[in-house]
């Protein structure tokens, strides 16, 4: 018990740090100019297995993710 619980403390603090990063992220995809940059650390956190999409933002992705797909591709196509 002790060790999950010490374990949901671990990722919930990772969850943070990404959703700072993920904010960060998504704050500079706001603009007019692609963030390469936090495509790169989005997609790499994509295929960590966490969300990127705004719904779910950060948690981790047990199944494939529609929000998460659809966004991908409209950050891919926002680069032009
Ligand atoms: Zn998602």
């Amino acid at each position: 018990m002790q060790k999950i619980k010490k374990q949901i403390r671990l990722l919930m603090e990772e969850n943070d740090k990404l959703r700072e990063e993920l904010a960060r992220a998504y704050g500079q995809a706001g603009d007019s100019t692609p963030a390469r940059e936090g495509l790169k650390n989005l997609w790499d956190l994509y295929q960590q297995g966490f969300h990127i999409c705004n719904v779910h933002f950060g948690r981790i992705r047990t199944t494939e993710c529609l929000f998460c797909e659809a966004f991908w591709d409209r950050e891919r196509e926002g680069g032009r």
